[in-house]
């Protein structure tokens, strides 16, 4: 922020992660992604897209692995400012690359060393959750949003144990992040065990696996560097060593993943709000209307002070409940609660920032209408923010 900065206290090797990971939004997530934008969804994945540059610069640079050696007070720390700075870049590449650590980074914490090696971190995945009829209800374990008398349709995937192996057989929604091209996934679905257990599982899946397919890359308004697809299952057979989680760890698993996920969200589309809010500023200053920089008149200033009282507050939860989560204290509620204030704020202040663009703000010539688009579908992505709301007011219900 170039404001006031609260940055006071890190260290050496934290700004010097930050400013590399700044540089890299600065001088390529940021040009890449405003040229995947204005291209087609099935464009955005074509064999010579910047898109893969774009990921592999992301890797060679290693900002996906945290020095381990670090305390994971130390390590979320930094993990903060880089996730920040991606959804700054881009945030439908943050995702992007969010997403593709997932099976990878599952794989890593599973203490299976040859799961671990199978689903190698660096290759690209995905978190496949979603069904065509399944959305929001996947999350509700506790039938938060459940109507009076209602019953859960059937599930559109299930992996059914035969023998060593489970069989998968359905499809996951069109909304899957990197859902064409990721090469493993982290499948949440229907699971019937062995010893005839019903309920959920995660299980890590290799898409290049005989059976598998994907559907067509999705049009969509925002974050269009963040490729989306089905994908689908055809009698998939994969070794049971695979599951991560069965049916009686199942909702442990979604709470723990969705932690982790919304307190990503926050992080990075604290970010975007971050950007929003520094293009009007420089705008503002150099826009000169009535004889003035624009900045001059109350009603603009007063806006700017809104936006930056927001960024700086989305930042504050997003920052306070990732060091939650790292000294073992991670709970679903705080999450939650980061998730949609950070992505309501990114909302808010590129809206804001589009007002202080004026007409220049719908023009594509400029970031913001970009940017406003990437924040409107954050409110959807990772849990509609309204029904992550009533899953965080029955859990304080119920404390
Ligand atoms: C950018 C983006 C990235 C995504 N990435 C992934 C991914 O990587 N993997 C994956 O599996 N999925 C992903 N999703 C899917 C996302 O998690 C779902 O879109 C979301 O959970 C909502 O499900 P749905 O779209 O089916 O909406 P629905 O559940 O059909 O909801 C539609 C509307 O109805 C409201 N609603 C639904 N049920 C209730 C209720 N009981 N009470 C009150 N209101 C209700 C919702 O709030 C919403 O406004 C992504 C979505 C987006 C937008």
């Amino acid at each position: 922020m170039p404001v006031i900065d609260l940055e006071f206290d890190l260290n050496e090797t934290e700004r010097a992660v930050r400013d590399t990971a700044h540089r890299f939004a600065t001088e390529v997530m940021r040009p890449v992604g405003d040229k995947l934008d204005k291209m087609s969804a099935e464009d955005v994945i074509a064999k010579d897209s910047l898109l893969w540059d774009a990921h592999k610069q992301y890797n060679d640079l290693g900002l996906r692995e945290v020095d381990p050696d670090l305390s994971p007070i130390e390590q979320a720390r930094i993990s903060c400012l880089i996730s920040e700075e991606m959804g700054w870049g881009d945030s439908g590449l943050a995702i992007s690359f969010g997403a593709g650590a997932m099976a990878g980074g599952m794989a890593a914490n599973s203490g299976n060393a040859e799961l671990a090696a199978r689903f190698p971190q660096g290759t690209n995945g995905c978190w496949a959750i979603t069904e065509p009829n399944h959305g929001s209800d996947m999350i509700d374990f506790g039938d938060a949003i459940m109507a009076p008398g209602a019953t859960r349709s059937r599930a559109d995937c299930i992996a059914r144990a035969d023998g060593n192996e489970y069989v998968i057989s359905g499809q996951k929604a069109a909304w899957v992040s990197n859902g064409t091209i990721a090469e493993q996934a982290a499948l949440y679905c229907a699971m019937e065990t062995a010893d005839g257990k019903k309920g959920g599982g995660v299980i890590l899946v290799n898409l290049k696996s005989k059976g598998v397919s994907r559907g067509k890359a999705l049009e969509k308004i925002g974050q269009r560097a963040l490729n989306q697809g089905e994908i689908f299952f055809d009698e998939v057979r994969v070794p049971a060593d695979n599951v991560l989680y069965g049916p009686d760890l199942y909702q442990f698993a979604i709470d723990q993943t969705l932690t982790g996920a919304n307190t990503g969200m926050a992080l990075t589309f604290t970010g975007l709000a971050r950007a929003a809010f520094e293009e009007a500023l420089d705008y503002a200053k150099t826009r000169v209307q009535g004889g003035v920089p624009i900045i001059q008149h109350q009603s603009v200033k007063a806006r700017i002070f809104q936006m930056y009282r927001k960024v700086e507050a989305a930042r504050c939860l997003a920052r306070k409940v990732a060091m939650s989560n790292a000294a073992g204290n991670g709970n679903l509620g705080p999450a939650i609660a980061a998730k949609v204030t950070a992505t309501q704020t990114a909302f808010e202040v590129a809206s804001d920032a589009l007002q202080i663009f004026g007409g220049n703000g719908i023009s594509r010539e400029y970031p913001i209408e970009k940017m406003l688009r990437d924040a409107r579908i954050s409110m959807i992505e990772d849990g509609c923010n309204d029904v992550l709301g009533l899953v965080c007011a029955d859990k304080l219900v119920e404390e």
